[in-house]
C-alpha cells in the first residue's frame, strides 16, 4: 500500500525511541525519564486546568508560560518559544534555520533523532566525531556549514562541555545558528541563556521532560534572540498553531514557577549518580565523566549486550546502542537510591 505514500517518504529513517514496556513492576533505566515525581505545584495546576474552560482553544502564543521561563533566566518573553516538547522545537529549528547550501555540522555519538531531522527536511550534513575521549572538540566545528548542533552534556555520553568553549566557538562561528540542546544542562552544567544577549546566533533548546519530571506532558522551549524565536514562529504558525494545550500551559508553568522542588530534585538525582558511578566503578566498569541524570559505562571483560540482557531478565532495563565506537557501553539512567542498588547487586553476580 506504500504507493500511497509521498515519494519521500520511502527514504525517511524515522527516530527509534527508547522502549516503553507495558509491564509494570520493572526498573526502568533505559529513557532518562526523572524517578521523581513532578512539583506538587505543577500537579495542582494541572487539575486546577482540567475543567470547563477545555472547550476553548488554549493560548496560541503560549505567554503564560513563556513568561514563566522569562521569569526564571530573566530573559524577556520575546527572547523564549514554547513547543510540545523539545523534539518538536528542534524539528522547528531545523526547519528554520539549517536548510541552507552547506552541510549541517553534530557530532557522530549524539542524539540519534538529528539525523533523522536532516532526512525529513532534505538537509545534509557532516559528521564530526568525537575525540578519543567521547568528548566534543567545538575547534573541529570551526569550518564551513549551514548550522552546528549538539547537546550539552552530549547524550549519550553525558560528557559536558564548559560554557568558555561554546563562546569561543561563537566568537567565530558568526554567520549561522548554532544550537545547543541543553536536554541534561540542569544535572550540573552551565546553561549558555547567559550568552543569548551578546551573540544573535545563539538558540539553546530545554525540555520539560528531564529535570522538571514532565516527560509525559510533552512541554520544550527555546532561548535566543528575538530575531530567532519570530523564525521558530513562523515555522509553528505554518505547522500548528495551537501545540500546547490549556493543562500542558498551567502545569509547565508551575513547574518553572516552583524553583525550590526543582533544585531539590535536581539535586537527589546528581547524589545518586555518583553512587551510582562508583559502584560500576568498584566493579571494573570505566564510566565516562556524566554531568547527565544518566551514565555512560563500560566493562572491559564483559559484553554489553549480553549485560544488557542478563539485568532484563531480572526485570531491569538499561538502554544498549548498536552503533559503531560505542557497542560495548550501556546507558544507564539515574533512578533512585533503591532502583541503583538493585541495579548494582544485579551487575555484581555477572561481573
Ligand atoms: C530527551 C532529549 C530530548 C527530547 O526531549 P523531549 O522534550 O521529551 O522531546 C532532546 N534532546 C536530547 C539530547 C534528549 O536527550
Amino acid at each position: 500500500m506504500s504507493q500511497f505514500w509521498s515519494p519521500f517518504v520511502r527514504s525517511l529513517v524515522p527516530y527509534t525511541p527508547g522502549e516503553q514496556p507495558k509491564l509494570t513492576k520493572l526498573t526502568k533505566l533505559n529513557t532518562n525519564e526523572n524517578p521523581y515525581g513532578p512539583s506538587p505545584k505543577a500537579l495542582a495546576a494541572m487539575q486546577a486546568a482540567v475543567n470547563d474552560d477545555l472547550r476553548l482553544y488554549p493560548d496560541p502564543n503560549c505567554d503564560q508560560l513563556k513568561n514563566a521561563v522569562a521569569d526564571y533566566y530573566g530573559l524577556e518573553r520575546a527572547q523564549v518559544f514554547v513547543g510540545n516538547s523539545s523534539d518538536e522545537v528542534l524539528a522547528h529549528a531545523f526547519c528554520a534555520f539549517f536548510q541552507h547550501d552547506k552541510p549541517l555540522l553534530f557530532p557522530d555519538i549524539t542524539y540519534s533523532f538529528y539525523p533523522v531531522y536532516c532526512g525529513l527536511y532534505g538537509i545534509e550534513s557532516k559528521i564530526i566525531p568525537l575525540d578519543e575521549n567521547f568528548a566534543i572538540n567545538l575547534s573541529d566545528y570551526e569550518q564551513q556549514n549551514s548550522g552546528i548542533i549538539f547537546p550539552n552534556p552530549n547524550a549519550p555520553t553525558g560528557c559536558l562541555l564548559p560554557l568558555e568553549a561554546i563562546e569561543a566557538l561563537l566568537r567565530k562561528n558568526t554567520d549561522t545558528v548554532v544550537l545547543v540542546d541543553e536536554a541534561y544542562i540542569d544535572f550540573g552544567g552551565e546553561s549558555a541563556v547567559k550568552l543569548i544577549n551578546q551573540y544573535p546566533n545563539l538558540l539553546v533548546v530545554q525540555t520539560l521532560s528531564k529535570s522538571r519530571s514532565l516527560a509525559g506532558l510533552r512541554v520544550g522551549a527555546a532561548m535566543g534572540n528575538p530575531v530567532l524565536i519570530e523564525g521558530l514562529e513562523r515555522v509553528k504558525n505554518s505547522f500548528n498553531s495551537y501545540p500546547l494545550d490549556r493543562v500542558a500551559l498551567a502545569g509547565a508553568s508551575a513547574a518553572f514557577a516552583d524553583k525550590d522542588y526543582f533544585e531539590d530534585s535536581c539535586a537527589k538525582v546528581i547524589a545518586t549518580r555518583e553512587v551510582l558511578t562508583q559502584g560500576l566503578e568498584a566493579l571494573g566498569f570505566e564510566v565516562l565523566p556524566s554531568a547527565a541524570n544518566f551514565v555512560f559505562a563500560r566493562h572491559a571483560h564483559h559484553d554489553a549486550s549480553e549485560l544488557a540482557l542478563q539485568l532484563r531478565q531480572e526485570g531491569i532495563i538499561v538502554r544498549h546502542f548498536k552503533q559503531a565506537r560505542i557497542e560495548q557501553f550501556l546507558r544507564i539512567s539515574v533512578g533512585t537510591d533503591e532502583e541503583i542498588n538493585l541495579l548494582l547487586n544485579e551487575l555484581q553476580k555477572h561481573v
